[in-house]
C-alpha cells in the first residue's frame, strides 16, 4: 500500500471513528452541508475535479424534497429567540459537530434513515399518499363501509413535531375529508392557538378513518382493524410529541384500559415520541368546568417542547 493510500485509510478510520461516537451520543441525522472537506477523502475524478453527482441525487446545498433548507427550522420547532429544550440544545450541537463530519465521509451515513424519507427512501409526502391510497380502498370494517361518505385519513404537515390524536370521524369530517372541522375542531383550534401553535404546522389524525354510524364509540375490532394504518402514519410522520384527544385515543395508543382521568398529567412513551394525554374537545363541550385540566395538560406538553407556557386560557 503506498503512502497515499495509507493516508486516505486513516482519515477514513478517523471520520468513522467520530460518526460513530455521535450515533452512541444519540444523534440520527445530520444536515449535510458542503463544507471545505479533507482532499482525501472528497470523491474526485480522475482530473482531480469534483465528481458529478449521481443521477437522482441532490446537489450540494441543495436540500432534498421535504427537507427544510438550511438554517430553517422545522414546524413547530422553537425558533433561534424562543426557549428551547434542553435535548433541543444538544442536538442542534451535535448537528454542527456532525455536518462536518458526514460531509467529509459521504457514503458513511448510508445506512441512516434521514427523517425527510422512509426506509425505502420515499418522500414523507408520498409515503402518507401510497398509504392513503391504502386507506381509500379499504374495507375491513364493513358497517362503516357501508355508512361512510369518505375515509378521513389526516391533515397537516408532514415534518411536525406533533401529532394530535382523535377518536374518529364525525359527521362534517366524513362530509368534508378532514379531521376536526366541526364544533370540537373549533375547539380544538382555540385550543391549538392558546399553546402559541398553528393548526397548518401539526398533524392531526384519528384512530379509525372512517365514521362510525351515529357517531358511536368505535368497537374494539374496529379498532385493531385500522391500528396497522394508524402505526403506519405515526412511522412515516415520527413525531416527537403526541397529544391523545379522549379516552379512545389514548386507551389505543397506548394499548391500556386505564381512564383518561388517571393517564392524564404523565408524560407516556410510544415508540420515539412522548405522549400527553388530555380530554377529547367534543367531550369539554359537553364538560365546560374540565376545561381548566386540558389547559393543565397542554401546559405540561407545551413544557415539554420547550415552548414557553402562556397564561391565558383556551375559552
Ligand atoms: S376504519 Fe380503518 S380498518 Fe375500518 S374500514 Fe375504515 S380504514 Fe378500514
Amino acid at each position: 500500500m503506498d503512502e497515499e493510500s495509507q493516508r486516505i485509510g486513516a482519515w477514513r478510520r478517523l471520520l468513522a471513528d467520530q460518526l460513530e461516537s455521535l450515533r452512541r451520543a444519540g444523534v440520527e441525522q445530520m444536515a449535510v452541508r458542503q463544507t471545505a472537506a479533507p482532499p482525501a477523502a472528497c470523491p474526485r475524478d480522475g482530473n482531480g475535479t469534483a465528481a458529478p453527482p449521481r443521477a437522482n441525487e441532490p446537489r450540494a446545498n441543495e436540500p432534498r424534497a421535504n427537507e427544510p433548507r438550511a438554517n430553517e427550522p422545522r414546524a413547530n420547532e422553537p425558533r433561534a429567540n424562543e426557549p428551547c429544550s434542553e435535548r433541543g440544545r444538544e442536538r442542534g450541537a451535535a448537528d454542527d459537530v456532525g455536518t462536518a463530519v458526514v460531509a467529509a465521509l459521504p457514503d458513511a451515513g448510508a445506512g441512516n434513515v434521514h427523517r425527510g424519507e422512509t426506509a425505502d427512501g420515499m418522500g414523507l409526502g408520498q409515503s402518507l399518499d401510497r398509504l392513503r391510497r391504502e386507506v381509500e380502498s379499504c374495507a375491513r370494517c364493513p358497517e362503516l363501509v357501508r355508512n361512510r361518505t369518505r375515509t378521513v385519513f389526516g391533515v397537516g404537515t408532514p415534518r411536525t413535531r406533533l401529532c394530535l390524536l382523535g377518536e374518529a370521524p364525525g359527521a362534517d369530517e366524513d362530509r368534508i375529508g378532514e379531521p376536526f372541522v366541526g364544533r370540537a375542531g373549533e375547539l380544538l383550534n382555540k385550543m391549538i392557538a392558546a399553546c402559541t401553535l398553528r393548526r397548518e404546522d401539526l398533524y392531526i389524525l384519528n384512530v379509525l378513518k372512517c365514521r362510525p354510524p351515529d357517531n358511536r364509540t368505535p368497537e374494539p375490532n374496529e379498532v385493531e382493524n385500522c391500528r396497522p394504518y394508524l402505526e403506519r402514519q405515526l412511522d412515516i410522520l415520527r413525531p416527537e410529541f403526541i397529544c391523545c384527544l379522549g379516552a379512545v385515543a389514548a386507551q389505543s395508543l397506548l394499548r391500556t384500559t386505564t381512564p383518561v382521568g388517571k393517564l392524564r398529567g404523565v408524560v407516556h412513551a410510544w415508540k420515539e415520541a412522548k405522549v400527553i394525554v388530555t380530554y377529547h374537545p367534543a367531550y369539554l363541550l359537553r364538560s365546560p368546568n374540565q376545561k381548566r385540566a386540558a389547559w393543565d395538560d397542554l401546559q405540561l406538553l407545551m413544557a415539554q417542547m420547550g415552548i414557553s407556557v402562556p397564561h391565558s386560557q383556551p375559552g
